[in-house]
C-alpha cells in the first residue's frame, strides 16, 4: 500500500522503493536513487528501470546457478570415476592407482571451485573453464582418435561455463547500479 503513496507524504520516513529512512530535504533516495521529489513520470519510469534490472538480476543469477553446478558436477563425476579406478585396484582387475592419484586432485580442484563460485563467481568460473580446456586439450592431445568422445556433453559445459561468466560480470554490474 505504502508503495503507491505519494513519495512527498511520507517524506521524513522511509523510501517507498528499498524502505530506507531518508532525510526529508533529500530529493533522491540516497540509497536506491528513487526520485522521490520528481515527477510522477520520472518515478514510474524509475520503477520501470528498476523492475528490467531487477528481472536481468534474476536471469544472470539462474545462468550462474548452472554454472556453479557445472562445476559442482564435472568434480563429482571426476571424482566417481577415481574411485571407480580405486576400486578396480583394490579388487586387482585392470585398474590404475596412477590415474586415481591424478583424478582425485582434479576432482577436489573443481569441487572447490564450486564452492568459490558462490562467492567469487567471475574468478572461479574463469579458473574452471581455463582449467577445464586445458584438461580437454590434453586428452585429445593423448587420444586424438577420442576427440569426438562426449562432444555434446562438452559443448554444454562450455556453453554452461561462458554464460556463467557472461551473468557473472553482468550480476556484479547490475547490483552496482542498484546499489544492493
Ligand atoms: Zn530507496
Amino acid at each position: 500500500m505504502e508503495d503507491t503513496a505519494s513519495p512527498t507524504q511520507n517524506a521524513a520516513a522511509k523510501c517507498p522503493v528499498c524502505r530506507t529512512e531518508v532525510d526529508a530535504a533529500n530529493v533522491f533516495c540516497n540509497n536506491c536513487g528513487y526520485p522521490r521529489k520528481g515527477t510522477e513520470h520520472e518515478q514510474r519510469m524509475f520503477l520501470l528501470n528498476r523492475n528490467t534490472k531487477k528481472n536481468k538480476l534474476e536471469r544472470a543469477n539462474k545462468k550462474l546457478w548452472q554454472a556453479t553446478n557445472t562445476l559442482f558436477i564435472i568434480g563429482a563425476l571426476i571424482g566417481i570415476i577415481a574411485l571407480g579406478n580405486c576400486f578396480l585396484s583394490f579388487t586387482s582387475l585392470h585398474g590404475d592407482y596412477g590415474q586415481m592419484i591424478s583424478q582425485l586432485p582434479v576432482s577436489f580442484i573443481f569441487v572447490g571451485l564450486g564452492f568459490w563460485c558462490k562467492k567469487h563467481p567471475w574468478p572461479a568460473i574463469l579458473c574452471g573453464f581455463s582449467f577445464y580446456i586445458l584438461l580437454e586439450i590434453l586428452y585429445v592431445a593423448l587420444s586424438p582418435h577420442a576427440i569426438f568422445n562426449g562432444i555434446v556433453i562438452k559443448l554444454f559445459v562450455i556453453g554452461f561455463l561462458i554464460n556463467g561468466l557472461v551473468a557473472a560480470l553482468e550480476t556484479e554490474k547490475l547490483k552496482k547500479e542498484m546499489n544492493l
